[in-house]
């Protein structure tokens, strides 16, 4: 039984999904090849992810190939209560809401997991804590999984080093079709979009502070710069640092940041970014935002022990007054900004990484029994196939290589 906010959402959620339908070429695709091929015929299929229209499309095309699938969002503010209500009218079992409590939000994973699937996607790792931990009993079908994030990816590998992975889990973040462009371009137009929408205010002229000069920072600063911000890039690791400012940004220490930022962007996946200290020096009317991961790279406790009073502002943004009168503008609760207040990535962007996942999901299940508990990364020929699919869907060509030609390039290697 289904869990969701309203049944009678659906039209708009359905709307939303037809929307995006149009703009997602590869999955449609693959998508054909699997109402063929029924490749899950049988097989149940547990996801958490982001609860979105290009979401509810993956979890269609799965469905497409013989799928029965459970849904559950990966991030209680990111689920859109109508597209949960759309896929629940074509029959999807979906456990999810915006807004979710801490204790909701981990049942309606539990429930999720309870169909023992044969395999899942994971963003960020939630369903396999689980199944590593009380929720073992659902994992006795499991084939492996697929992991969206990098975050989760950092979870698995630290579960890989203390010995402590017990499934086969397949990289899909570190696959060239998903980081190049889901991690930079999906989250540099996103957050900003996040943003825009929910504060109404220009980038043009802003000092925006990014923490991390990773696949998501570099997206961030390059489309803010684009904007007529004037970024200032935070990092610790020195050749990051070294990158950044030989493309044009300057560099400092979130110290000497603070009281010069407009608006503050972490997107580190690391804990405590922002605290305390950097708070009391920070200007009246400050914007700050996360896309990184979970609502702990701004210190919001931090912060609301600071403040001497907090009232919403507009929706997804809270301000904390602080005893000097200044005010300080959190917003979507230190949540990822860019799924929280606004649709997440573009459908052209979800295209790709939503179609590694179906793609290593139909792999997985075609190869049960060859793996081991580890991590593996994306078979390249997948890699390859959807960067294939995605530039032919450009109406773009590249060159062949000739005979002589890879005989050349074998020779020099
Ligand atoms: P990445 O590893 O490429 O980059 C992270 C960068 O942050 C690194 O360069 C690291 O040195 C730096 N860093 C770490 N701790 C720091 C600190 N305390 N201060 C300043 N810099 C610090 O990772 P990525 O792919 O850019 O992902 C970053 C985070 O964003 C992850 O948590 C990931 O899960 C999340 N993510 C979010 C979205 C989204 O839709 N919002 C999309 C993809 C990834
Ligand atoms: N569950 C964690 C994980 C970070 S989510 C959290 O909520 O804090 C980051 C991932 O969200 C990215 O890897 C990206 O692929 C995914 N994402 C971004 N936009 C999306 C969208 N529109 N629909 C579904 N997933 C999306």
């Amino acid at each position: 039984m289904s869990e969701i906010k309203d049944i009678n959402l659906q039209n708009t959620g359905r709307d939303k999904i037809a929307w995006v339908k149009s703009y997602m070429p590869v999955l449609n695709e693959i998508r054909k090849g699997f109402e063929k091929e029924r490749p899950f015929e049988g097989k149940t299929i547990a996801m958490s992810i982001h609860l979105e229209a290009k979401t509810a499309y993956l979890a269609e095309t799965l469905k497409a190939g013989g799928a029965r699938v459970f849904a559950t969002g990966c991030n209680p503010l990111s689920t859109q209560d109508d597209v949960a209500a759309a896929l629940v009218a074509e029959g999807f079992e979906v456990n999810a809401w915006r807004g979710v409590d801490d204790e909701t939000y981990k049942r309606h994973l539990k429930t999720t997991l309870s169909c023992c699937p044969d395999v899942i996607i994971d963003d960020g790792g939630d369903l396999i804590n689980l199944l590593e931990g009380e929720c073992g009993e659902y994992g006795k079908n499991l084939i492996g999984g697929c992991e969206e994030t990098t975050t989760g990816i950092h979870r698995l590998k630290s579960r890989e080093r203390h010995g402590q992975l017990h499934y086969t889990m397949i990289d899909i973040n570190d696959a060239d079709c998903k980081h190049l462009f889901d991690n930079r371009y999906g989250t540099g137009q996103s957050t900003l979009d996040g943003i825009m929408n929910s504060t109404n205010l220009i980038i043009a002229g802003k000092t925006v502070v990014i923490a991390g000069y990773g696949w998501c920072g570099r997206g961030i600063a390059m489309r803010a710069k684009g904007m007529g911000a004037v970024p200032i890039i935070t990092e610790v690791d020195p050749v990051k640092a070294i990158e950044a400012v030989m493309d044009g940004f300057r560099v400092m220490k979130m110290d000497d940041a603070a009281p010069l930022g407009d608006l503050f962007i972490t997107a580190t996946g690391c804990k405590d970014v922002i605290v305390e200290r950097h708070f009391k020096k920070m200007k009246d009317g400050a914007l700050l935002a996360n896309s990184g991961h979970f609502d702990c790279e701004i210190d919001r406790r931090g912060l609301e022990k600071l403040a001497v009073e907090s009232f919403e502002r507009k929706p997804n943004i809270v301000g904390y007054k602080m005893s000097d009168g200044r005010i300080l503008n959190l917003l979507a609760e230190g949540r990822l900004v860019n799924l929280a207040a606004g649709n997440g990535h573009p459908a052209e962007i979800m295209d790709m990484s939503f179609s590694l996942q179906a793609k290593c999901l139909e792999y997985l299940v075609k190869n049960k029994g060859k793996f081991e508990h580890k991590l593996y990364e994306v078979p390249r020929e997948i890699d390859r196939q959807v960067a294939d699919l995605k530039l032919r869907s450009l109406g773009t060509e590249v060159d062949i290589l000739t005979e002589e030609q890879l005989k050349y390039l074998d020779a020099s290697k």
